[in-house]
């Protein structure tokens, strides 16, 4: 690691959390032209700050090189929309929200959160760098600034009279390398009496569950509220309270306003979930220690799965193309070896193959052709929805393998 390296939050001093080897960046799939040539690597290694311990990536890779055009569109998955339109109503019935609001979600992506506000005659503006995204969003009717937010679009919008009565990012702080500039900017373009919700993958979850595979280089920065409270406080900001979600293995969404704000009193939600923190130990440098040797055992004892199915003869295909699949592939080494295929919905990744693994991607229908007998689901997180929809594979006798938080059969 780079000895210069600090936290992108507090300037502290980082220590090793867990090093997942050389990995390429796990949303690049790999077209058929390009399979003969080199394929960029870079190391996989998270860091746990020794004075705010927030865990994260250093900037192996800029961000203008991984969101310039990104593959993960959100609406192929039905779980994913039910759960952003359900989201919707929730927080419009909360905040009273109508057609005199604006909602600002940063990190839109093809507007499949925001086209259900779109809906309710609500008026939004959607921010993403991606511009085949936004292209996606704005035939969704949803208006969306292609940029990185920050504090500088942060301060043209309010300078043009535009700030918001409820900010929105999903999954997009972890993707951020400069995290002052974004929350700062949150605070500008955020009303008086604004509301920002910040959905994240649990930090607490991800070491509980042996969830390494959150972990990939488009994922800078991994949080607890903990972390979360010490980040908002730095800009004049207060979670107000938080709700744990089952969306990513486990996640957090927050509620912020500013400091002084009177109207959003802090909720006991807030002061339960830090305690819990605590209880595991995660205000403490030592409890990150041993999450690296539990990663190590998790891939051994996948591989054993692995290489006894493969002795006996049976086939593997995978189901999905996640990121996290990705990152999990290419930790335990798993190629055509061990998968012959795997399938996802989004016809974008379709006839590609997966970066580093070079596995190749079917659309699902390929599964029920060669009926392997066994199906390897990669996002994990979604193995109900996947087991309901592959139930027909349990016509030919096949079984499902989830290889998060140790392979299981089922
Ligand atoms: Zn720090």
């Amino acid at each position: 690691m780079n000895n210069n390296a600090s936290c992108r939050f507090c300037g502290g001093a980082l220590a090793e959390f867990v090093d997942l080897g050389m990995s390429p960046l796990c949303e690049s799939y790999v077209a058929k032209e390009q399979l003969n040539s080199m394929e960029p690597f870079y190391p996989l290694a998270a860091h746990v700050c020794r004075d705010c311990v927030l865990v994260q990536l250093q900037e192996y890779v800029g961000p203008e090189n991984i969101f310039s055009e990104y593959a993960y569109f959100s609406s192929y998955s039905d779980a994913w929309l039910d759960h952003a339109r359900r989201y919707v109503e929730a927080i419009t019935e909360r905040l009273g929200l109508g057609p005199a609001s604006r909602i600002i979600e940063l990190g839109s992506n093809d507007g499949y959160l925001l086209q259900y506000f779109v809906e309710r005659g609500v008026p939004v503006l959607g921010i993403d760098p991606a511009a085949n995204a936004a292209r996606a969003a704005e035939q969704r009717g949803v208006p969306t600034l292609v940029k990185f937010f920050g504090i500088e679009t942060a301060r043209e919008l309010a300078e043009g009279g535009i700030q918001a009565d409820l900010v929105l990012g999903n999954n997009v702080l972890a993707q951020v390398t400069n995290l002052n500039s974004f929350v700062e900017g949150i605070g500008v373009i955020l009303k008086p009496d604004g509301v920002c919700t910040i959905e994240f993958p649990h930090l607490l979850e991800t070491i509980a569950g042996n969830q390494f595979d959150q972990i990939y280089h488009e994922h800078f920065s991994y949080f607890t509220a903990l972390t979360a409270e010490k980040i908002f406080a730095a800009h004049d900001m207060r979670i107000f309270d938080v709700e744990e979600l089952w969306t990513h293995g486990g996640s957090l969404r927050i509620y912020a306003c500013h400091a002084g704000d009177a109207t959003h009193p802090t909720e006991g939600s807030v002061s339960r979930l830090m305690r819990r923190e605590r209880e595991a130990g995660l205000h403490q440098l030592e409890t990150y220690a041993d999450f690296a040797e539990r990663v190590r055992a998790t891939k051994r004892k996948l591989l054993s799965f692995l290489i006894e199915a493969k002795s006996r003869g049976k086939s593997l295909a995978g189901y999905g193309a996640p990121g996290k699949g990705n990152t999990l592939l290419n930790y335990c080494g798993i190629r055509t070896d061990f998968l012959d295929y795997t399938v996802d919905r989004n016809p974008y990744k379709q006839g590609k193959y997966l970066p580093g693994t070079h596995i190749p991607i079917f659309p699902p229908e390929k599964i029920a052709q060669t009926k392997p007998d066994y199906v390897l689901i990669l996002p994990w997180n979604l193995k109900d929805e996947i087991t309901a929809q592959l139930a027909y594979i349990r016509d030919w006798d096949a079984k499902f393998v989830v290889p998060i938080p140790e392979v299981s059969v089922i």
